[in-house]
């Protein structure tokens, strides 16, 4: 199997550029795009102190192996995101999350809000991106970025399951992050927590109690209920994945949040996943450059150093940085400028952000090449019957060599949400019925992806049965 050396830097969090030169070394002139076997791949990987293993799942032909000492590696704490239909609690949940654990720690304290919280449970921490909401999570995960370990689908007792929890815990799976499910607004009358229950065992999150995994938690954000109790099965569900991370190499993470800051400069919450982000290091993030001048941690502190899954802000960066680039912390300021610079020169080159996107018409292609074991599919029509029977007729398309798999299905227009999950997952939008509105339109183009809409579902099968046997006519 074959990566791009472009994947390749992603996968490994390391500028093309690098690869680019390494290959060089080796006598190889290529370029960004360019395709290397998986021995080569493997050889650049570990002159990075990274070692990848051949694996076929989820389309990802190659995944990430850090070498690191066992002695290096230690527990670290979970990163939490907040998903959930609007207005059933996701605010008001992290806050009362918040609240709980203030109270205990450091009462009267200023809390600053630096885009990711840390508390503490039982003398453990968890960690919650305060961004609520699985389009942030898909819109960081499209830019290659793999942030939250868990995720809390918030569902309002007294309403139900909506479209966009639906939408959430199809985000959630496409990333294969485990789900806890918080019924909020349980102090309620109305509240029916059963019922919820009922309407998400159709998603698949079926409750331990019927002979299920899924953790369910009732809680009341406002009333204050439940929520120690969720806290607890957070760390259990993370005890589970053993979370671990080298806390002695030098430090990668992922920029949260940026912002221009008058007084101080470019200002980046950057949450590091490995290694020990230091006063004084070298960083590269993006284009941005710099060195270390201070750090924050979420409470406003100043620090001197902060390890894995710690969020930090981060000053001393040349400009501000886009939320989801990869923050490499490099030997000097010196190195990190040229890196950047590097960096500058590719992006002038014109394949540079051409994404490589599966289409309909190269399926045929990839899956002769092997490159393509996973078909995977969003699906949007006019009606909730629609969805159910395109769905149906589409997974059965599958054969042995490509699975179909629908990632997600909904009522309602294609949306920028269903391009970034079709971003991040590499999947093909069906539209049944609906079109893209116009956002999702301009994204899709951006982003390159698929869209294919239709009035009659015998044509939907036709199309994707045509496209797997090589047999798509063209479209005009
Ligand atoms: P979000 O859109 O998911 O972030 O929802 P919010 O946190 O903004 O909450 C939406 C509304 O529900 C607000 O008016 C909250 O006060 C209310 N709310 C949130 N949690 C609870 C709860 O546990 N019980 C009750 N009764 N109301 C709640």
């Amino acid at each position: 199997s074959k990566i791009s050396v472009k994947d390749l830097g992603a996968l490994l969090g390391i500028e093309p550029v690098k690869i680019i030169k390494r290959l060089m070394n080796y006598g190889l002139m290529v370029n960004i795009n360019a395709e290397i076997d998986f021995e080569s791949a493997k050889k650049i990987a570990n002159e990075f102190d990274v070692d990848i293993v051949e694996e076929k799942q989820d389309n990802e032909e190659f995944m990430l192996e850090e070498v690191d000492d066992p002695k290096d590696l230690k527990p670290r704490p979970p990163v939490v995101t907040v998903m959930g239909h609007v207005d059933h609690g996701k605010t008001s949940l992290l806050d009362a999350i918040r609240q709980t654990n203030v109270t205990q720690q450091e009462a009267g304290g200023i809390t600053q809000h630096i885009g990711a919280s840390e508390v503490e449970v039982n003398g453990k921490k968890i960690v919650f991106l305060d961004t609520p909401g699985h389009e942030a999570f898909t819109a960081m995960r499209a830019r290659g970025a793999k942030v939250t370990d868990i995720a809390i689908l918030v569902v309002a007792a007294d309403d139900g399951v909506m479209p966009q929890t639906v939408e959430a815990l199809n985000h959630a799976k496409a990333a294969d992050i485990p789900i806890i499910v918080a019924i909020n607004k349980i102090d309620k009358p109305n509240a029916n927590p059963e019922r919820i229950k009922q309407q998400l065992s159709d998603y698949g999150l079926i409750p331990e109690e019927w002979g299920g995994d899924t953790i369910f938690v009732n809680v009341s954000a406002k009333a204050r209920i439940g929520i120690e109790q969720l806290l607890e099965m957070i760390l259990l569900v993370a005890e589970m994945q053993e979370l671990k991370a080298n806390y002695n190499c030098r430090a990668r993470g992922v920029i949260i949040e940026a912002k221009l800051d008058k007084g101080r400069g470019p200002i980046a919450t950057v949450l590091v996943q490995r290694g020990t982000l230091k006063l004084g290091d070298g960083i590269v993030a993006g284009t941005a450059y710099g060195k270390v001048r201070a750090l924050f941690d979420s409470h406003g502190k100043r620090i001197k150093s902060a390890g894995p899954s710690t969020p930090v802000e981060v000053l001393g960066l040349s400009e501000v940085p886009t939320a989801g680039d990869i923050l490499l912390a490099v030997s000097s300021e010196k190195e990190a400028k040229s890196i950047s610079d590097e960096r500058k020169n590719l992006q002038k080159e014109p394949e540079y952000d051409t994404p490589q996107r599966i289409s309909l018409d190269k399926l045929f292609e990839k899956m002769q090449k092997g490159e393509v074991k996973d078909l995977n599919l969003i699906v949007k029509a006019d009606t909730q019957g629609s969805v159910e029977a395109i769905k149906q007729a589409l997974e059965k398309c599958s054969n042995d060599q490509v699975q179909v798999k629908i990632i997600h299905g909904g009522v309602g227009a294609i949306t920028e949400s269903d391009v970034m999950l079709a971003s991040a997952s590499n999947a093909i939008i069906i539209g049944f019925n609906v079109r893209p509105d116009p956002n999702a339109k301009k994204m899709a183009e951006k982003e390159q992806i698929d869209i294919r809409t239709y009035r009659i579902i015998y044509d939907v099968v036709d199309d994707i049965q045509a496209a797997m046997e090589g047999m798509l006519e063209p479209e005009y």
